[in-house]
């Protein structure tokens, strides 16, 4: 049996993501082999497969989270920016120096599903792979033509100079949703990040563009062509009901999808077991990810994964390295 540790109250910023990215994992859980309060010990798995560095929206450096990582005594570690390759060079190389490390190329492309934004991660491939470049080109013109489309949606509905400053030298080069976000409060525009997801930036509100994704499928063949793996990313935070989000696995699966992500901080037992299900009816491997981008998300840490269930067959096992 697995347990519930903690349950945070939803409340201001102190709350987990509740847009359709990111819903239903308020509870810490653990297996039941041990109490939940280590990084790196044998009561988690030595591993995460999905982070964000200051490349995309996370807010710290490539070199801080390999120093985290290799404290943390990982053994497999992957830095999975949205829709940039660009710290994977460096990454590489700092986890060389480290002991234990075993750095994994990774990325976290942006697509579309029946009309749905989703997350696939792609891990282990070779991103000088002419696919690779391709992608992250694409990626990088979608994202900007993307920003664009926000900035002018935030400014019809009543903020000003979003379009200016996402078109000025002081916005990222691959703006995403929390780039926004952080500018409006930063310009007083509005109170918090939360309220500007929940107000304007969440699913289905105006600044929700997800019109310049590719399909799934055509991911799926990006990494593939550049020899690596696909995971489904968070599947249970996409709003979708039960029929549809399996449905999603299932075209996931039949496009060619390697895992889901499953081992993730806070996901609810019955939630796990469901997906799971999912993974043995589909033959899928599993994934594990804190997710991590900064450390104002105290119900995770990087390196802090749950164990995957026996049954299901790790990713990394998979891995050419
Ligand atoms: P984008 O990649 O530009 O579509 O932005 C999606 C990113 O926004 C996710 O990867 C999260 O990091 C972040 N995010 C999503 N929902 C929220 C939320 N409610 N509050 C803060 N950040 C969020
Ligand atoms: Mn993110
Ligand atoms: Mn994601
Ligand atoms: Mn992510």
């Amino acid at each position: 049996m697995s347990r519930i540790l903690g349950v945070f109250a939803a409340a201001g910023s102190m709350t987990q993501y509740s847009d359709s990215l990111n819903s239903d994992a308020e509870a810490v859980y653990c297996p039941d082999d041990g109490p939940c309060d280590a990084v790196g010990s044998s009561r988690y798995e030595r591993v995460d497969l999905h982070c964000h560095s200051l490349c995309s929206d996370g807010s710290l450096p490539v070199s801080e989270l390999i120093n985290r990582a290799a404290a943390a005594g990982l053994k497999w570690f992957s830095i999975t920016d949205h829709d940039t390759l660009q710290g994977q060079e460096e990454a590489r190389a700092l986890a060389a120096q480290t002991d234990d490390l075993h750095y994994v190329t990774g990325v976290e492309w942006s697509a579309v599903w029946n009309g749905v934004l989703v997350h696939l991660v792609g891990l282990d491939f070779d991103p000088n792979h002419p696919a690779s470049q391709t992608a992250a080109t694409r990626q990088l013109r979608a994202r900007r033509k993307r920003a664009v489309r926000i900035a002018q949606k935030l400014d019809r509905n009543g903020f000003s100079g979003v379009e200016d400053w996402v078109r000025s030298e002081d916005a990222p080069e691959l703006p995403g949703r929390p780039h926004f976000a952080r500018h409006l409060v930063a310009t007083g525009q509005i109170g918090s990040v939360d309220q500007a997801f929940r107000r304007f930036l969440g699913a289905g509100k105006a600044g929700d563009v997800k019109s310049h994704w590719p399909e799934m499928a055509e991911v799926i063949d990006w990494v593939h062509a550049a020899g690596g793996q696909v995971v489904l990313a968070h599947p249970q935070r996409y709003k979708l009901t039960g029929r549809k989000r399996r449905q999603l696995v299932a075209d996931f699966a039949e496009a060619g999808g390697d895992a889901l992500e499953i081992a993730v901080p806070g996901m609810p037992p019955n939630t796990k077991q469901l997906l799971v299900e999912l993974c043995v009816d589909h033959g899928l491997a599993g994934s594990s990810g804190s997710d991590f981008h900064d450390d104002s998300q105290h119900w995770l840490a990087l390196g802090q994964v749950p164990a995957l269930p026996r049954n299901i067959q790790p990713i990394w096992e998979k891995f050419a390295i």
